[in-house]
């Protein structure tokens, strides 16, 4: 039976702190985490560099927070 796992990456690729990714963590889709229930912001998610997109998770505070404006 494939299973289908997550990246065990536990590292935002934007600020490289944690990104609490529940899944990533337990190495299971079954749990649950913070991402499901909140929107994540759509720029936020533009910047993750290509090679970790769809892989490593962004943290809470770059995927919710309006990035800083110059
Ligand atoms: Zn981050």
């Amino acid at each position: 039976m494939l299973q289908k796992r997550p990246a065990p990456e536990h590292h935002c690729p934007l600020c490289s702190g944690p990104n609490g990714c529940a899944p990533a963590l337990s190495g299971s889709f079954a749990t649950p985490c913070w991402c499901q229930a909140q929107k994540i912001d759509a720029g936020a998610r533009e910047r993750v560099p290509a090679a970790q997109r769809g892989r490593a998770c962004i943290c809470q505070r770059c995927g919710t927070a309006a990035p800083p404006k110059k």
